[in-house]
């Protein structure tokens, strides 16, 4: 086959990822790099993981890698995938495979020996790009065409690929959301297709669900793709309640304040308490997001709660309550933030002992806290000491 294109990456080249390819190809089998490292790497766009396709089968590609110096462990073995750790780098190698039934849920799958097939059961053509080891680019769907019009088409008829496994709804805002031209919107046959299926995507699992929302919220923007969701009633499935219109004013303020962006912010502003119920978060994410989303919705001000959250949670909190209430912060909020975050609480359970103990001792100090905060931080050791009367 002819090479569409050529990619030069230092990931490529570097002997840690070559080694991997090598010993697959001189076992005699095939290997390619594909999807998201071929796809940035023609975007100039950084790169994730390594995904390589192989016709070598799991346990006989397992074989090769081990054979070659290098572990193998089978992360993903029933859908064809091994973990190959070379030099401390993860690489996940996949049999190549075609679509052979469809649950909804996720796509069920059988080996493959041909490259073309594999292409074929993937879900965007942007995403069916390969690269051989010497970096020449296999575009066997017409991906390089849409990739550089920042077109996400599925491959095939959407609704087919939709029904397959529902899943591609979310994916098809995550990629538009990350690689689609904003001028020419979404691709109005996949976006048919979505809104067609929206409701399917309630019987996905809470962690494909989630890995996949979260994906599509961190991408610099994701605020049209958010709306073109609610537009197409996927939102209202993926997540009961969300409201996209602070969106982008959410990522306005982001970079007025220099933040990078972040998912939980961004689910934060959606203003749906149905995460609880629709998403699986781990607990330090779902105690950020309660956190970040309270102070937001409360009216503490800027110096209380840089000291109540510290000073990233307390400015997530202020962009996001400006955010959603369509307001602009000023550098006074900012600097006031920054010395509530600054601040020290003078006293210490000692000094209020023995005077106090046990559980009075929690309550005066709390208490003593709240009067601390309420006075804007100017009440001195001394005053607090004054007030808890041990004398
Ligand atoms: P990223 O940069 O986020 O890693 P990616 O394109 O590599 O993007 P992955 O989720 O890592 O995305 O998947 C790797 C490749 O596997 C995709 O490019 C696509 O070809 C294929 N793929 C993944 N999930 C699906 C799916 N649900 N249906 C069809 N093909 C899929
Ligand atoms: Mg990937």
């Amino acid at each position: 086959m002819k090479a569409a294109a050529r990619i030069d990456a230092d990931w490529a080249r570097r002997p840690e990822t070559a080694a991997v390819m090598r010993a697959l190809l001189a076992a005699g089998k095939q290997a390619f790099f594909v999807g998201g490292c071929v796809r940035n790497t023609l975007l100039g766009v950084p790169v994730k993981d390594i995904d390589i396709a192989t016709d070598a089968r799991p346990e006989e590609a397992a074989r090769i890698i081990e054979a070659a110096g290098m572990k193998a462990v089978p992360t993903g073995i029933e859908h064809g995938t091994i973990t190959v750790v070379s030099g401390g780098i993860a690489h996940e190698v996949t049999t190549f495979r075609k679509d052979v039934q469809t649950d909804g849920r996720r796509a069920v799958v059988a080996y493959s020996g041909k490259l073309e097939e594999d292409a074929r059961r993937r879900d965007f053509t942007m995403n069916a790009l390969y690269a051989d080891a010497e970096g020449n680019v296999i575009d066997p769907l017409g991906g390089l065409e849409d990739l550089r019009a920042g077109r996400v088409r599925f491959i095939g008829a959407p609704s087919d690929r939709i029904r397959e496994d529902y899943l591609r709804i979310l994916r098809f805002f995550r990629f538009h959301a990350w690689y689609g031209d904003a001028d020419c919107g979404l691709d109005p046959a996949g976006l048919a297709a979505c809104a067609e299926n929206a409701a399917q995507i309630e019987r996905l699992s809470k962690e494909r669900t989630t890995s996949e929302l979260l994906k599509l919220l961190e991408a610099p923007d994701p605020a049209a793709s958010v709306m073109a969701m609610e537009k197409a009633g996927v939102l209202a499935h993926a997540l009961p309640g969300a409201d996209p219109s602070a969106m982008a004013r959410l990522v306005t303020l982001e970079r007025e304040h220099g933040l990078p962006p972040d998912p939980l912010r961004r689910l934060a502003a959606l203003d749906a308490d149905s995460w609880r119920e629709s998403l699986r978060l781990s607990r330090k994410q779902a105690r950020r997001l309660e956190r970040i989303s309270e102070a937001a919705r409360g009216d503490a001000d800027p110096a209380e709660l840089g000291y109540l959250l510290g000073l990233d949670h307390g400015r997530d909190a202020m962009i996001l309550r400006a955010a959603l209430a369509g307001e602009s912060l000023s550098p006074e909020d900012i600097n006031r933030l920054e010395q509530g975050a600054k601040a020290k609480f003078p006293i210490r359970p000692e000094d209020l002992m023995p005077c106090y103990q046990g559980k009075a001792l929690g309550e005066a100090l709390s208490r003593l806290e709240g009067a601390w905060i309420a006075s804007g931080f100017s009440l001195t050791r001394d005053d607090l000491l004054e007030r808890a009367g041990c004398g």
